[in-house]
């Protein structure tokens, strides 16, 4: 029998941004799903209803039924959820399309309950959806779609999330291409090692772009948008990435890279017309490929999460 239920937006994120590899994350406002979750007396998850996509019903092959059982795992109270996904966001889009379903139901289902876990705590419920849907449990995409706004996974044992400051002028102009690219397929090109130099430059661009995030500096953290170590190995699963980046900074973006593991690409800008700009230079480029594609231009959300009605 259902108790009570709850709508929430489930929103898309962009993990990386560049430097970030694993690490950096922030989540997008007009791009997610939706979903419906219930808290049930019988202490099953089920997923009732998936509509928008071809995904799996059975819980334990479907990334929200694995986060939601984690937790109520956790809570030990024989209560269950029901969820239905209203799928906006493509799999393998590379914005977070699991994340969004994970972090999004298990948002829901500890508002239900009363909150009684913190959102770091639903950061690593939600990693266990991540960990069915690439094999790896990474926080980069759940994290923002919890916290909203720009985060950084600070560490990972012990899990540390930082939410980081949103300077208020950034918009984000994102490019997915209709191809997929799964996320365990974009991990196997990268490689185990990587050289001291390299790792100097990369962490110079953290730090520079947490830099620029907390002060408001639009320069630094355009600087900062640089990945020596992913980005080359990467961008050749994506067809016409370096125009795309050049097209991109000509029109004025501060910076431009893959979106999670692609195959879609982000731009940074200062102010809505500058990333509208870009987005009509990007749609100018890809018209050409022949490829089907969707441009989103879309400020930061700095809630995550939220219930809609
Ligand atoms: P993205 O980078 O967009 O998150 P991933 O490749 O990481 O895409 O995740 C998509 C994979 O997760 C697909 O194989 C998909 O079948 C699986 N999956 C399982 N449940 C879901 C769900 N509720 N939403 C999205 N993908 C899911």
């Amino acid at each position: 029998m259902t108790t009570k239920s709850l709508k929430v937006f489930a929103p898309a994120t962009v993990a990386n941004l560049s430097c970030g590899f694993d690490v950096l994350g922030c989540c997008l406002d007009t791009v997610g799903d939706e979903m419906v979750i219930a808290l049930t007396q019988d202490p099953n998850v089920t997923i009732t209803k998936i509509e928008g996509a071809d995904l799996p019903l059975e819980t334990h092959k479907n990334v929200a039924g694995v986060a939601v059982e984690a937790l109520l795992r956790q809570y030990d109270q024989n209560i269950g959820a029901t969820i239905e996904i209203y799928k906006k966001i493509k799999a393998g889009s590379g914005i977070g399309s699991s994340a969004a379903s994970s972090a999004g139901a298990v948002w829901a289902v500890n508002y239900l309950l009363g909150r009684p876990f913190t959102k770091q705590q639903l950061v690593s419920f939600a990693m266990e959806g991540e960990k069915l849907a690439s094999g790896n449990a990474h926080a980069d995409n759940v994290a923002p779609a919890l916290f909203g706004g720009f985060t950084l996974v600070r560490s990972y044992h012990p899990l540390d999330i930082i939410k980081l400051n949103t300077p208020k002028d950034i918009v984000m102009t994102i490019i997915h291409p209709q191809i997929e690219v799964k996320t365990s397929d974009s991990r196997s090109v990268i490689k185990n090692k990587i050289s001291l130099q390299k790792a100097i430059q990369q962490w110079g661009n953290v730090g520079g772009f947490v830099a620029g995030l907390c002060t408001n500096d639009y320069q630094l953290i355009g600087r900062s948008l640089e990945d020596v170590i992913i980005e080359p190995l990467r961008s050749i699963l994506i067809p016409e990435f370096e125009k795309v980046k050049n097209i991109a900074l000509e029109k004025g973006a501060l910076g431009c890279g893959i979106s999670g593991s692609g195959p879609s690409i982000f731009a940074l800008s200062k102010g809505l017309q500058v990333a509208k700009n870009v987005a009509e230079g990007i749609d100018h480029v890809y018209k050409k490929t022949g490829l089907e594609f969707d441009i989103h231009v879309s400020k930061i959300n700095t809630e995550g999460v939220k219930i809609i009605l």
